[in-house]
C-alpha cells in the first residue's frame, strides 16, 4: 500500500466522520502531494524516516508552515505561520504527513474542549460527553481513527486527561524533552508536547522522533534520546510500583477505583511489587498550578495587543483612539471568557503587593513538591494513580462552574509542576461504556520504565 493511499484513506474517513465530533479544524490541501513525494522517495530507494507516510493531526497550538494556527482563539483566527514548530518539523522529517489541525480549548486553557473558537468537540464514545481538554480534538480524532497519530500539549494534564476520557494513549514527557519552539505559549515552565496515539509502541516511536535538544529552545535537555520503541519491554518483574496515597482517598468514582485496583492486581501478578508512596503537597497542586499557570499566561498573552499580528478591533478613526482603548477593545473582543479569567487572575497574582504572597509562595510549594516526589521515587520506580476522579462528563455540565472544572485537574497538575514524565494508558470501560485510563508517572528522564509499565497494562 502506498503512502498516498494511506493518506487518502484517512482523509476520506476524516472528512466524512468529523462533522459528528468536530475534532478537526482544517485540512492540509497538500497532504496527498506530500504523501506522493514519500512514495517517490521509496521508489527511488532513498531513505525515508520511521514515520514515512503516517498521517498525523496536529493540535492548533503548534505552528505549522502555511497552515492556519489559531490556538482556537479569535485572536489568532487568521494566523498562518511562516514556519513549523520543531516538533512538527521533526515529525515531517521522519516522513509523517500532516493531514490537518486539531481542535482544542482556547490557548489550551480548559479541561473539556468547550472553550474553543471552533466549537465543542464531542467524545466519540458518547457524543453527549466532552472528550476532555485541552487536547480534546487530538484525543477524539485518535479515538475515532481519523488520524493515525496526533500531537497534543500538556500544561496541567491536557494530553493525559483527554487520552483517559477517549480511551487512547497520551504521553507527556519530562519537561525539556520536547522543544517548545513554535508552540504557542500558555505557561512556559509547565508546557510540554507529546503524542496522543493508539498504542504504547506508537507513543514511544513518535515521542522518540520529536524529542531532543533544540538550539531554538534553551530549556530543552542535552540528554540523548533513548530508542524507547526498540527497548519497550512489558516485563515488570521486580519493578516497584508506587501507589499514590493522595489519589486514593475518597473522591474517586467506583469504576475508576475498580480500574486502579485491577491494574495493581495485573502488575502484582506479573511480578511487580506494589508499595504505597506519599506526596502530601499534592493536596495543594490545583491552587498552586492555577496560580503559576495563570501568572505565566498573563505574561505570555500580553503579546496579543493588536499591533504586531493577530486580531485587531476595528476603529473608525484609529489615530484618535487612546492606546489603552485600542488594547482594551482588541483584547476584549479577541479573547474568550476563560482566557480573560486567567489573564485577570494572573495579573493580580503578579501585581506588586501580592507577588510575594501568591507567586513566590506558589513557587516555594512547587519546589517542595519536587522534593517530595524525589523522596517517593526512592522507594518506587514508577507511580500509579488515576488520571481524574471520573470518566468523561456531559457537555455543558461544568462549564458554568470554573472551580469544578479546575478540580478535574487534581491528579494531573502535580506532574507538570514537578517537570516529571506522565502518561495515560487506556485500561477498562465504565458501567456506561466510557473509557478509563491509568496514569503512570516516572522520575525525570525515565520515560522508558513508564512506557514499559504502560505496555504491561495495555
Ligand atoms: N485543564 C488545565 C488548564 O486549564 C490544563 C490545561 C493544559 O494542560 N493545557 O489549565
Amino acid at each position: 500500500i502506498s503512502a498516498k493511499e494511506v493518506s487518502s484513506f484517512f482523509l476520506k474517513r476524516a472528512q466524512s466522520l468529523n462533522p459528528r465530533i468536530n475534532a478537526i479544524t482544517s485540512f492540509n490541501d497538500h497532504a496527498l502531494a506530500e504523501a506522493e513525494k514519500i512514495d517517490e522517495k521509496i521508489a527511488k530507494k532513498e531513505s525515508v524516516g520511521p514515520l514515512a507516510g503516517v498521517p498525523f493531526g496536529i493540535k492548533e497550538m503548534f505552528c505549522t508552515k502555511g497552515l492556519k494556527t489559531t490556538a482556537a482563539s479569535k485572536m489568532l483566527a487568521n494566523f498562518v505561520p511562516p514556519y513549523d514548530a520543531t516538533a512538527v518539523e521533526r515529525l515531517k522529517n521522519a516522513g509523517a504527513i500532516v493531514l490537518g489541525k486539531l481542535n482544542q480549548d482556547e490557548f489550551a486553557m480548559g479541561s473539556s474542549n468547550e472553550n474553543s473558537l471552533h466549537g465543542v468537540v464531542r467524545n466519540p464514545w458518547d457524543v453527549t460527553c466532552v472528550p476532555g481538554g485541552s487536547s480534546g480534538g487530538s484525543a477524539a480524532a485518535q479515538a475515532s481513527r481519523l488520524m493515525a497519530g496526533t500531537l497534543g500539549t500538556d500544561t496541567g494534564g491536557s494530553i493525559r486527561q483527554p487520552a483517559h476520557f477517549c480511551g487512547v494513549v497520551g504521553v507527556k514527557p519530562t519537561y525539556g524533552r520536547v522543544s517548545r519552539f513554535g508552540i504557542i505559549a500558555y505557561a512556559s515552565s509547565l508546557d510540554q508536547a507529546g503524542p496522543i496515539v493508539s498504542s504504547v509502541k506508537d507513543a514511544a516511536l513518535s515521542l522518540e522522533v520529536i524529542s531532543g535538544f533544540d538550539k531554538n529552545d534553551g530549556t530543552t535537555s542535552q540528554k540523548a534520546v533513548p530508542a524507547w520503541s526498540k527497548q519497550l519491554n512489558e516485563n515488570v518483574k521486580g519493578l516497584k510500583v508506587g501507589l499514590l496515597k493522595q489519589c486514593m482517598s475518597g473522591a474517586l468514582n467506583a469504576d475508576v477505583q475498580k480500574a486502579v485496583d485491577n491494574s495493581l492486581d495485573i502488575l502484582k501478578k506479573s511480578g511487580a511489587e506494589i508499595v504505597e508512596v506519599s506526596v502530601p503537597l499534592i493536596e495543594y497542586a490545583v491552587p498552586v498550578y492555577y496560580l503559576i499557570a495563570a501568572s505565566e499566561a498573563s505574561s505570555n498573552l500580553a503579546r496579543y495587543d493588536g499591533v504586531k499580528y493577530g486580531y485587531r478591533a476595528e476603529f473608525k478613526n484609529l489615530s484618535a483612539i487612546p492606546l489603552e482603548d485600542f488594547y482594551g477593545e482588541t483584547r476584549g473582543q479577541g479573547f474568550g471568557a476563560e482566557v480573560k479569567r486567567r489573564i485577570m487572575l494572573g495579573t493580580y497574582c503578579l501585581s506588586s503587593g501580592y507577588y510575594d504572597a501568591y507567586y513566590t509562595k506558589a513557587g516555594q510549594v512547587r519546589r517542595l513538591m519536587v522534593q517530595q516526589y524525589q523522596e517517593a521515587f526512592k522507594s518506587c520506580d514508577v507511580i500509579l494513580s488515576p488520571v481524574t476522579t471520573s470518566t468523561a462528563f456531559k457537555i455543558g455540565e461544568r462549564i458554568s462552574d470554573p472551580l469544578a472544572m479546575y478540580l478535574n485537574d487534581i491528579f494531573t497538575t502535580s506532574t507538570n509542576l514537578a517537570g516529571l514524565p506522565g502518561m495515560s494508558v487506556p485500561f477498562s470501560l465504565s458501567a456506561e461504556g466510557l473509557p478509563i485510563g491509568i496514569q503512570l508517572t516516572a522520575n525525570h528522564f525515565d520515560e522508558q520504565r513508564m512506557l514499559n509499565v504502560g505496555l504491561a497494562l495495555e
